[in-house]
C-alpha cells in the first residue's frame, strides 16, 4: 500500500485506491491510501504549524531542497516516465519528457528562492522611506487534474515552497503513481515535517477540505470548469486567495500560404498527442479555402500513419485514453459530430486492444471536415483526440472564428505572412499564441495561463508566479 504523507509520517488510509494500466486494464500498478477529511484537516494543521518556522528559512536552504529536488527528477526521468506512462497513458518520450520539465521547474524555482526582490521608493512624505516586499501567503491547496500527472504539480508545489509557503497537495484520483513517487522525492529532500503534505483521495472529500478549511490561505487549482467554479465559490465566502487553470477549446488557423508540412505536423501533434488530452490540444482548425483540400488530404495520410499502441511501446505515436468513462465521452462526441451533419474523415472509432493483443482504453483519432461553428464539437471541450476543420473564407473570418469561444487557452496559427502572423499575435484572444508552432508544448519558464472562461487569477510558472505565492507589504519608515 503506498500510503500518505502527514506531518512527516507515511499514514495509511480508511480506503484504498486500486491503481490500473490503461494501456492493459489487467496491470494493476498498486495499491493508494485515500485520505478522508479528518486525515486532510490533520494534513492542514501540520502545514499550518510548520509555516511557523518554513516561513522563516533562508533562500539559501529554499535553494538547495529545491535544487536537490530537481536533480532527482532529473536523474530518474526514466523511471518516473515510465510510471508516468503506466498510468496515464502518455507515451514513453512524453512522458519522460514530462518528468524531465518538472525537474526543471524545480531547479528554475531554486533559483527564484534566491531571485525574490522587492523595491525601495521615496515616500511623496519629507523624510519618509517606502519599501515594497513580498512575503509567504502561508498554507497552499494544491489540487491537481490527471493528465499532467507530474508538470502540473510541480509548477505548483515548486513556487510555493520556494516562497516560503507549506502546502498540502491533493493530487487527482487516476494517477496517484507519479504523486506519490514526487511526494516520496520531496519528503526525503530535508524539508522540515509537515511543510509538504500529501493527501491522496476524493476531490468531494478530500478536495472539499482545502476548499472549506480557513487555514488555508490559498487554493491552485487547475482541472474542469465545472470544479474550478465551486473552488471559486468556495474560496470568495472565505476571502481565501485562489488562481484557476481550466478548460480550452484551442483554434489552429491555417492560411494559404502556410508550409503545409509545417501546417499538418503543428495540428496533428496539438490535436492528438497526448490522446488529445492536453488542456493546449487545438481541437478547432480554421483552414482558409484556398488549402483546404490539400490540408485535409495532407491531415488524413499523416493520421493514416500514427501508430496506436501501449504506451511504454517503443514507436508507439499514440496512446490509450486515460480511462473507460473518459473513452465513453469521446467516443459520444463522434457521435454527436455525425448526428449534427460533420463529414467524419477519419477515425473515431474504439479500438479495444492493443497490437500485443492487450485489453485498453484506445482509440482511433477522428478528424471531422464541414463542421459549423456552432456544432457541439465546435464548442464544447472534449478532451480527447477529436479534431474538427472549419472551412473560412480569409485570414479575417478566420481570426473571428478562432475568438468566437468562451475559453482563451491557446491560440496557433500557420503562415508564411508575417503581416498575419503579426496581427494574429496581437488579436488573438488567449493567453499563449504559436505561430508555426503547435498549441501545446509551453517552455518551464515563461508564464503559462489563459483568459477569458480558462483561466482566473495570476499566471503560473516563471517569475510571474510570484503574483500567487507571495504577498505584497509596504512598510513607511520615517528616519
Ligand atoms: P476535474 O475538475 O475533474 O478534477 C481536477 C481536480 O479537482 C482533481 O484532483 C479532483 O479530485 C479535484 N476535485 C473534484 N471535485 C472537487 C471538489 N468538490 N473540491 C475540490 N477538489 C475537487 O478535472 P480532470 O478531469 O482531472 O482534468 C481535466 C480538466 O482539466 C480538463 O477540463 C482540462 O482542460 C483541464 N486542464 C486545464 C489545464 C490548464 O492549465 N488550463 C491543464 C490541464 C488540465
Amino acid at each position: 500500500m503506498f500510503q500518505n504523507l502527514i506531518a512527516g509520517s507515511w499514514t495509511d488510509g480508511p480506503l484504498a485506491y486500486q491503481n490500473i494500466n490503461p494501456s492493459d486494464t489487467r496491470d494493476v500498478i498498486g495499491e493508494y491510501a485515500q485520505a478522508n477529511a479528518s486525515q486532510t484537516q490533520d494534513a492542514v494543521s501540520a502545514a499550518n504549524e510548520a509555516f511557523a518556522t518554513w516561513s522563516l528559512s533562508t533562500p539559501q536552504q529554499r535553494f538547495d531542497i529545491l535544487d536537490a529536488i530537481g536533480s532527482e527528477l532529473l536523474a530518474r526521468r526514466n523511471e518516473l516516465g515510465n510510471m508516468l506512462a503506466r498510468e496515464e497513458g502518455k507515451v514513453m518520450p512524453e512522458a519522460i519528457g514530462e518528468v524531465s520539465r518538472a525537474g526543471n521547474i524545480f531547479k528554475f524555482f531554486a533559483g527564484e528562492a534566491l531571485r525574490l526582490a522587492g523595491e525601495v521608493l521615496p515616500s511623496v512624505r519629507p523624510g519618509v522611506g517606502v519599501e515594497v516586499t513580498r512575503e509567504p501567503v502561508g498554507v497552499i491547496g494544491v489540487i491537481t487534474p490527471w493528465n499532467f500527472p507530474i508538470a502540473i504539480p510541480a509548477w505548483k508545489i515548486a513556487p510555493a515552497l520556494a516562497y516560503g509557503n507549506c502546502v498540502v497537495f491533493k493530487p487527482a484520483e487516476l494517477v496517484p503513481g507519479c504523486a506519490w513517487l514526487l511526494a516520496d522525492i520531496i519528503h526525503r529532500s530535508g524539508l522540515p515535517a509537515g511543510v509538504f503534505n500529501l493527501v491522496m483521495g476524493r476531490g468531494s472529500e478530500v478536495g472539499q477540505v482545502l476548499l472549506d478549511d480557513a487555514r488555508v490561505a490559498a487554493v491552485s487549482f487547475t482541472g474542469s470548469v465545472s470544479t474550478g467554479k465551486r473552488v471559486a465559490a468556495a474560496c470568495v465566502a472565505r476571502g481565501a486567495k485562489f488562481q484557476l487553470e481550466m478548460g480550452g477549446k484551442n483554434p489552429f488557423v491555417v492560411l494559404d500560404d502556410a508550409n503545409l508540412d509545417i501546417a499538418v505536423g503543428a495540428a496533428v501533434n496539438s490535436g492528438f498527442f497526448s490522446t488529445g488530452q492536453r488542456c493546449t490540444a487545438s481541437s478547432r482548425v480554421i483552414v482558409t479555402d484556398a488549402i483546404h483540400d490539400r490540408f485535409v488530404g495532407a491531415m488524413v495520410a499523416k493520421m493514416a500513419t500514427l501508430k496506436i499502441d501501449d504506451a511504454r511501446m517503443a514507436g508507439a505515436d499514440i496512446g490509450p485514453v486515460v480511462d473507460e468513462r473518459q473513452l465513453a465521452q469521446n467516443l459520444a462526441y463522434v457521435a454527436i459530430g455525425r448526428n449534427e451533419g460533420a463529414t467524419l474523415a477519419f477515425g473515431g472509432e474504439a479500438l479495444s486492444i492493443n497490437a500485443n493483443g492487450a485489453p485498453g482504453f484506445y482509440m482511433r483519432p477522428a478528424l471531422f471536415t464541414e463542421t459549423a461553428p456552432t456544432m457541439r464539437i465546435n464548442t464544447e471541450e472534449i478532451f480527447g483526440p477529436v479534431v474538427s476543420i472549419q472551412r473560412v473564407r480569409n485570414y479575417e473570418e478566420a481570426l473571428l472564428v478562432a475568438n468566437d469561444t468562451p475559453f482563451g487557452l491557446a491560440s496557433g496559427i500557420a503562415t508564411t505572412s508575417l503581416k498575419y502572423a503579426s496581427h494574429f499575435k496581437r488579436h488573438a484572444q488567449a493567453g499563449m499564441v504559436m505561430v508555426n508552432l503547435p498549441t501545446a508544448g509551453v517552455d518551464y519558464h515563461v508564464p503559462f495561463g489563459g483568459r477569458k472562461g480558462s483561466s482566473y487569477g495570476p499566471r503560473e510558472q516563471g517569475h510571474y508566479a510570484a503574483e500567487f505565492y507571495t504577498t505584497v507589504k509596504t512598510a513607511y519608515t520615517q528616519a
